[in-house]
């Protein structure tokens, strides 16, 4: 039996696993933390449960997709809800939107809300689809480093459409030729956000995000976002996929340009095949640090994408005006992002995203409580005094929340934990803490990306949000499908 060996339990390592074991590989997979998941892990304290990192589910067929390839019906194992309501956005001004997962009726409500017409909204969202339709299979579904992507008839098409998906204005620019009205601008901009970019730099080509969600749906899984990993690993385990916790790998072991194994906790592990699911920098720098000639420069000096600060407070109320999903807007869009991206500090007045699954799931939270996940974005860790911009951020954001919900929520703050990007590099091991790998502000970052396999190493793989096709959940799970069709 041919042997197969993976560097990291995040989804998209579980889910490389799962496809290779799918395919008659003994697969181990090695985990340094104690626990699976990477950054889609989750936590309970004095309790409150908190999903520690992603808290937006998009794309659940892909996760589907792997129960089915292991001849297992989804449904038995794994149940999510559509949301109806999407997201709740507060503005400075006191406008407040609910969008809904029917475009017409968010259409209805943008138009009443803030006087919009109902039609720019439409059209808008139909160009956000017309992009997926022709970037969808090119961008994502494939990889970009293999020739044969560019020899079928459906890529092909794809190509001659790509001069339609709006690569050469910003988002910002493109926001503004649909939107008279400024609030709707930001609304669509921060979708650029989704994949930690910025919309005054990234192609309007990220316009497509809002189709994902508005089209496409805003999900919630039964037990929360870290259930999408404890559903997966018991599915890797059912295949006889192996799981070894405590097992940071050292070096990836070459033989005659070829991968043969990993050194982990001084041992070595010998296999036909060795997939990273690691930050694609600190595979290079660190796991070949012996071999520099190999190191991609060009794609190693690519901008990283921006990070998160998280405030997990435990609330002692109940707020009925918050959903699952609620933002809070800055009152200077492009200020926020300056600070982000020139200054490389944080604002302010921040946008601020609160996520609560005790809305959905009351037993997140002891009874009359609430779970806030309290997020800001924040630049990659460039050696910043993060201790001071965490204690600054904390009372602004109190400050602001205080104000827009007219209510002192200091007073109700009962736990708290701090997430920073500090903490994201040393749990996950991803570059400066960027939580998406590298940011998508130009248009030849598609291009740049890290392509799922290593050109000069036979048998040396890539999956994971710091390689083709990206960041986020699905994108994840989609390098992990690439790398076993190449595989
Ligand atoms: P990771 O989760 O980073 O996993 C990598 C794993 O490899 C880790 O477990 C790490 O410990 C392990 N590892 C690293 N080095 C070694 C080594 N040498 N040996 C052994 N193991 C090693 N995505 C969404 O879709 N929706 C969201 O709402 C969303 N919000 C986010 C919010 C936050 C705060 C964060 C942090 C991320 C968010 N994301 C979101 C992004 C999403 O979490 C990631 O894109 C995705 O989880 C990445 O998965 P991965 O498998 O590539 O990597």
């Amino acid at each position: 039996q041919k042997s197969a060996v993976v560097i990291g339990a995040g989804v998209a390592g579980i889910a490389v696993a799962i496809r290779l074991a799918v395919k008659g590989y003994a697969v181990h997979v090695f985990e340094a933390n104690n626990y699976p998941g990477g950054k889609l892990s989750e936590f309970t304290k004095d309790g409150f449960r908190f999903d520690a990192g992603p808290s937006l589910f998009t794309m659940p067929q892909y996760v589907d997709e792997l129960f089915r390839l292991a001849g297992k019906n989804p449904q038995d194992y794994f149940s999510y809800q559509k949301l109806d309501t999407v997201c709740h956005y507060f503005y400075p001004d006191g406008t407040r939107i609910k969008s809904t997962s029917d475009a017409d009726l968010l259409a209805a409500e943008i138009q009443t809300q803030t006087g919009e017409p109902a039609g720019h909204v439409s059209q808008y969202l139909q160009n956000s689809k017309r992009i997926y339709g022709i970037t969808n299979h090119v961008f994502l579904e494939q990889s970009l480093h293999r020739l044969r992507t560019y020899l079928s008839f459906k890529t092909l098409k794809s190509v001659l459409q790509l001069f339609q998906i709006d690569a050469m204005r910003t988002m910002h620019r493109a926001n503004q030729s649909f939107f008279r009205d400024k609030r709707l601008v930001q609304y669509f901009d921060r979708y650029a956000t989704y994949n930690g970019s910025n919309p005054y730099q990234a192609p309007a080509t990220l316009n497509v995000i809002p189709h994902l969600e508005q089209h496409l749906g805003a999900y919630f899984p039964e037990g929360g976002m870290y259930s999408i990993t404890q559903k997966l690993v018991e599915l890797a385990t059912s295949l006889s996929v192996k799981i070894n916790y405590n097992a940071p790998v050292e070096e990836i072991l070459l033989r005659d340009n070829r991968a043969t194994g990993i050194k982990v906790n001084g041992e070595v592990i010998e296999a036909n095949i060795v997939v990273s699911n690691m930050d694609v920098y600190p595979t290079y720098k660190k796991l070949l640090g012996k071999r520099p000639d190999l190191h991609p420069q060009k794609t190693l000096r690519q901008e990283r994408s921006s990070s998160a600060l998280i405030f997990y407070w435990g609330i002692l109320s109940r707020f009925d005006d918050l959903h699952l999903h609620n933002i809070f807007f800055s009152g200077d869009y492009k200020a926020e992002f300056n600070a982000i991206w020139k200054e490389q500090t944080i604002s302010n007045d921040p946008t601020v995203y609160i996520n609560i699954s005790s809305k959905l799931q009351p037993g997140d939270a002891p009874d009359g409580c609430e779970n806030w996940f309290v997020m800001i974005n924040v630049p990659a860790n460039n050696g910043q005094d993060w201790d001071a911009l965490v204690n600054t951020s904390r009372r602004n954001v109190i400050k602001k929340l205080s104000s827009m919900l007219g209510t002192d929520i200091a007073p109700l703050i009962v736990s708290e934990s701090v997430l920073d990007p500090r903490n994201i590099e040393q749990r996950t091991s991803s570059y400066k803490g960027s939580i998406y790998g590298s940011s998508s502000n130009s248009q030849l970052a598609a291009f740049l990306r890290h392509a799922n396999r290593q050109s000069k190493v036979k048998n040396l793989y890539f999956c994971g949000g710091s390689v083709h096709p990206g960041g986020g959940i699905p994108l994840a799970l989609l390098s992990a499908k690439i790398v076993a069709d190449w595989v």
